[in-house]
């Protein structure tokens, strides 16, 4: 009887032992893939505890590819994005600037040290570039200027990256337009 117990304790050990290796193999995958790699925040709990329903869970629910083409669904649907509701300031943000026409606020999940977003106020069809028409000459003056502003503010102006995703497969995933303002450590060169 004892040698028994102990046959299944041995059993149940080995059984934990392999899947902690499962997961350790599912981690790695997970932080080699680029997508997932700027979600620090969504592999921080993966412990050997955690099953792979919810390190899948993790991948699906920031798979910024998904995301994307999702967005890109209702992008010129006129639907008002959550830039709206940051503009009208029914939702909190963190503004590092603002003018009549432009708003700079904090990214929610910031890439780097620094990571700001500018808008236009009044989207006026500027769903993304792509949609630029020479009417909006005069604002995407501003917005860069205000990208550079935001870049003073925040004591990076020496060195900074201004960044706009254009579509699905640039994974635009708010069709507002905005430049992210980023900075605060080495900027590698290509981008993802
Ligand atoms: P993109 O993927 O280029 O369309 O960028 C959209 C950005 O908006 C992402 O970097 C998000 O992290 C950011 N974002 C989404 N919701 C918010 C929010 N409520 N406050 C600040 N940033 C946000």
């Amino acid at each position: 009887m004892i040698s028994a117990q102990k046959s299944m304790a041995a059993v149940n050990s080995f059984s934990l032992l392999r899947d902690y290796a499962r997961a350790g193999r599912i981690v790695a995958r997970v932080r080699a893939s680029p997508g997932i790699a700027s979600y620090p925040s969504s592999i921080n709990f993966l412990t050997a505890n955690h099953s792979r329903r919810y390190l899948c869970r993790a991948s699906a629910t920031h798979d910024e590819e998904a995301a994307a083409k999702a967005a890109a669904i209702n992008a010129d649907s006129g639907v008002p994005t959550i830039f709206d509701k940051i503009i009208a300031k029914e939702i909190p943000s963190t503004i590092v600037y603002e003018d009549d026409k432009v708003l700079a606020f904090k990214d929610v999940n910031p890439q780097a040290p620094v990571h700001v977003l500018v808008i236009p106020k009044v989207r006026d069809g500027l769903t993304q570039l792509g949609k630029a028409e020479p009417r909006h000459g005069e604002i995407l003056g501003q917005l860069l200027y205000a990208a550079k502003i935001v870049a003073e503010k925040e004591g990076i102006v020496d060195g900074f990256r201004v960044v706009i995703n254009n579509g699905p497969s640039a994974c635009q995933s708010v069709y507002h337009l905005h430049l992210h303002v980023l900075g605060g450590r080495q900027m590698n060169w290509p981008p993802g």
